[in-house]
């Protein structure tokens, strides 16, 4: 089959980058010398994730690829600041972890509701009316906009089911599933019919409700050359209860004793971890049973490990309703479904300093630009004291005091960095 299931996505985002400041005078009919009133530059959009549960695949993130949010505009005369850039949403089905590229860390992963800003947009430059001082009054200068955060990341989708099934192909997990929850998959009397594990929501009599999610055969071993099973089964890596479908009218030929067995080994093999999760046994098809015998050997051997066995025909609607309760008691007595944390630490960006930054004086500020400092500074946490040192480290590596100390510069006379200004000090 061609089609194979999207749970991995890797897009390109990026914020915003800020406006830039305007230089401009005040002017009136009569009025001489106007003072200066260059507006602010715009902040630039965020781009922000927000879970959508009308979504549960990735799919739409094959299309596109690229997630720009919008610049913020830039400031004009009269004091206009520049109009902020709209943040972007980029809508993800919820339990959708997103991860660094390079470094494959977890930057956030999205199983609430909270919308989470992952590239923040760039500050907009000031303006030259924000530079009028008493002594300044004339100041020839605004700054440029900080540009954008932006990043590579993988989107992961792990569904966040309560209840995962599980069996061989063709034993009714789909069928099942169909029976309890609203969901309606594809059914077919073929192998691989669900090709997207499909969710269903089951609502219980009391008012209870729960995840179900329907994973496709875990093909044994690598025979068949199908090795899509271990792909699915990571949808499943949060359940925290596994529904055990095992086919046991005999029809197709099957043990269901060695079916239990192989798909446990094959659960083991992918995750000693999902292999520990509690299970619940459904003996199913016995509505076209033709003896009691392969059910009573799969009942002994169930039973002897220790978990309990629902006797069902999915399509007849037999047994079900048993089942589904005693799911939802088992699923009371059970840990919430794990939500993983960030691991994903902001790096100091590397910076190639070496193009000289340019450095002018006006009005007797010391104006420093240069396209290595704007993407260091838009990068920089002002408000961590590690990242102003790393920032203030980088400053003196570069060599910029040096050239500031060769020009004359005195103890207080102002150095201005985009938007950040303060007083010399030697
Ligand atoms: P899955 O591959 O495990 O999802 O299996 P499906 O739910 O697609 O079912 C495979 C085939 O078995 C379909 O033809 C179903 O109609 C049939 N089937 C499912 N449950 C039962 C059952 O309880 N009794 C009988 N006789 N057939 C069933
Ligand atoms: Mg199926």
């Amino acid at each position: 089959m061609a089609t194979t299931f999207i749970d991995k996505a890797r897009i390109s985002v990026k914020a915003g980058n800020g406006g830039n400041g305007s230089v401009s005078f005040h002017r009136e009919k009569y009025v001489a010398a106007g003072g200066p009133d260059g507006g602010d530059g715009g902040a630039g959009g965020h781009i922000i994730l927000q879970v959508d549960d009308n979504l549960s695949t990735l799919m739409d993130f094959r299309y596109k690829r690229k997630y720009v949010a919008d610049n913020g505009a830039d400031g004009q005369g009269k004091r206009k600041s520049g109009r902020d850039g709209k943040s972007l949403i980029i809508r993800v089905p919820r339990g959708t972890l997103v991860r660094d590229l390079e470094t494959n860390e977890i930057i956030q992963d999205m199983s609430g509701d909270e919308p989470f800003i992952l590239c923040r947009g760039g500050k907009g430059g000031w303006g030259n009316a924000h530079f009028a001082t008493p002594t300044r009054q004339a100041p020839r200068f605004a700054k440029s906009g900080l540009p954008g955060e932006g990043f590579e990341v993988v989107l992961e989708l792990k569904l966040l089911a309560d209840v995962g099934l599980v069996g061989f192909p063709n034993v009714g997990k789909s069928t099942l599933l169909s029976v309890v929850s609203r969901a309606n998959p594809k059914i077919a009397n073929y192998h691989f019919t669900t090709l997207y594990p499909n969710l269903g929501v089951v609502y219980v009599d009391s008012g209870a409700s729960f995840v179900m999610a329907d994973i496709p055969g875990i093909i044994e071993g690598a025979s068949e050359g199908a090795g899509l099973g271990h792909e699915f089964l990571r949808h499943i890596d949060r359940c925290r209860l596994l529904v055990h479908v095992v086919d046991v009218s005999g029809s197709e030929g099957r043990d269901p004793v060695a079916d239990f067995d192989a798909i446990n080994q094959e659960l083991a093999q992918y995750s000693p971890e999902l292999a520990k999760r509690p299970q619940i046994v459904a003996a199913n098809k016995t509505d076209v049973m033709e003896d009691d015998s392969l059910l009573n050997a799969l009942r002994a051997h169930v039973e002897a490990l220790g978990w309990p066995l629902y006797t069902i025909s999915a399509a007849a609607h037999q047994g079900t309703r048993e089942l589904v309760f005693a799911v939802a008691n088992r699923l009371q007595e059970l840990p919430p479904v794990a939500v993983y944390s960030p691991e994903f630490v902001k790096r100091p960006p590397k910076v190639d300093m070496s193009q000289p930054l340019e450095i002018t004086v006006e009005d007797g500020v010391y104006l420093v630009e240069g396209p290595w400092l704007q993407r260091l500074m838009a990068n920089t946490n002002f408000s961590d004291y590690e990242s102003r040192n790393w920032f203030d480290k980088m400053l003196r590596e570069s060599g910029l005091f040096d050239r500031l100390e060769a020009m004359g510069i005195k103890d207080g006379d102002l150095v201005s960095l985009y938007n950040l200004e303060f007083e010399y000090q030697h």
